[in-house]
């Protein structure tokens, strides 16, 4: 009944999101708070009759609004329904196994090893530092077909420096393809979209999910050389034409145009992303310095499946990993101020 191609599929597991009881809700790396006021009255004055028709299939004016807001050329821009879709676009446009497998990092992003084996990609997990950060002279060493790396790595937080992304892309061939996913650089990183010009070989990733607070919407976009872009745009007319619906391409210009909210939001995420660091590391857990909105912590006396599991029965949701390396940690994600300090009480009691 099934093709062999879908016998070989693991599918990619998402974060729990339980309907049946209220938790505090620290697994999935949402942004406690609400997108920016211009999103609710786009919901607002909508008018229902434009859902007659199909969408604008090239979303031009939010793509138009996120190269004004990044100083770049339209061309440069493309968006889809959420960065994952946007990832599988790249995937399949610019990794071919023929020429040595993808490279990225051991512990990182779960959906890259599921994009690969639906495109039949082969590749290597570069090995993470002993302190878990990216360690580009491996990835140098290994001479595979592409590169993708998250910038601040999920689920470490840990930030690569724009310096640091500028020598992996100065010491890698030109003509293959580097891919940093950026879901997290607006809470504390250098975006390395900086460098698209420089390097037509970048492809930089984002999203609406994160530092926007969209995460329901399903919208991301990418960045790169039009050369890049153009082939992302050939294999979205070939998938999907119309990825993002008309509504979503509203509300993403809206939240694109309010950098005051979203930098009053991403502001408050990161002060309270230093107050649970603190907190925790003076009760003795191992927390990983984050640049993004949550934290990867181990606990001093029990192992993450466990700290999840108490923290699961006073109505804490956050996140384990079971695979080796990762055990002693839970990924917690930064909520509102009462979230946080109800996790750190939690934590408290355990
Ligand atoms: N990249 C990374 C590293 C992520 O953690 C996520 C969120 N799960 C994504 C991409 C995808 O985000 P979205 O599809 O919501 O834009």
């Amino acid at each position: 009944m099934y093709s062999e191609r879908f016998t070989k599929l693991t599918p990619y597991v998402p974060g729990e999101q339980p309907q049946d009881r209220s938790y505090i809700k620290l697994n999935t790396n949402e942004n406690p708070y609400p997108p920016a006021p211009g999103v609710a009255e786009i919901l607002k004055e909508f008018d229902v009759e434009t859902l007659r028709r199909y969408p604008d299939p090239n979303s031009e004016a939010l793509c138009h609004a996120i190269a004004r807001e990044h100083g770049i050329k339209r061309d440069q821009v493309i968006v889809g329904n959420g960065s994952d879709e946007i990832l599988s676009f790249a995937f399949f446009a610019f990794f071919d196994s023929a020429k040595g497998p993808l490279l990225f990092p051991e512990h990182t992003y779960s959906f890259y090893p599921v994009y690969c084996d639906y495109y039949d990609i082969a590749y290597k997990k570069v090995a993470l530092d002993d302190d878990y950060g990216i360690n580009i002279d491996r990835f140098v060493d290994e001479k595979g077909c592409g590169v993708i790396v998250p910038n601040p790595n999920a689920p470490t937080g840990m930030l690569l420096s724009l310096d640091k992304v500028t020598e992996l892309l100065e010491r890698w061939p030109s003509d293959r393809v580097v891919v940093v996913d950026e879901a997290y650089i607006d809470f504390g990183g250098e975006s390395a979209v900086a460098l698209i010009d420089r390097f037509p070989n970048l492809l930089v990733v984002k999203t609406f999910s994160k530092s926007y607070s969209l995460a329901g919407s399903r919208l991301g976009w990418a960045m790169g050389s039009e050369k890049l872009i153009s082939a992302l745009y050939a294999v979205k007319d070939s998938f999907n034409s119309y990825p993002v619906d008309t509504l979503t391409q509203k509300a993403g210009i809206a939240a694109i145009s309010d950098r005051a909210w979203f930098d009053k939001t991403r502001g408050m995420v990161m002060a309270e992303r230093e107050r649970v660091s603190e907190e925790l590391t003076e009760l003795g857990w191992k927390v990983l310095p984050s640049a993004a909105n949550f934290v990867f912590a181990g606990a001093p006396d029990r192992d993450g499946k466990a700290v999840y599991e108490g923290l699961k029965a006073k109505g804490v949701l956050v996140r384990y990993f079971n695979k080796e390396g990762l055990t002693p940690f839970v990924r917690i994600t930064i909520g509102t101020a009462e979230e946080n300090t109800a996790l750190l009480d939690a934590v408290k009691s355990l």
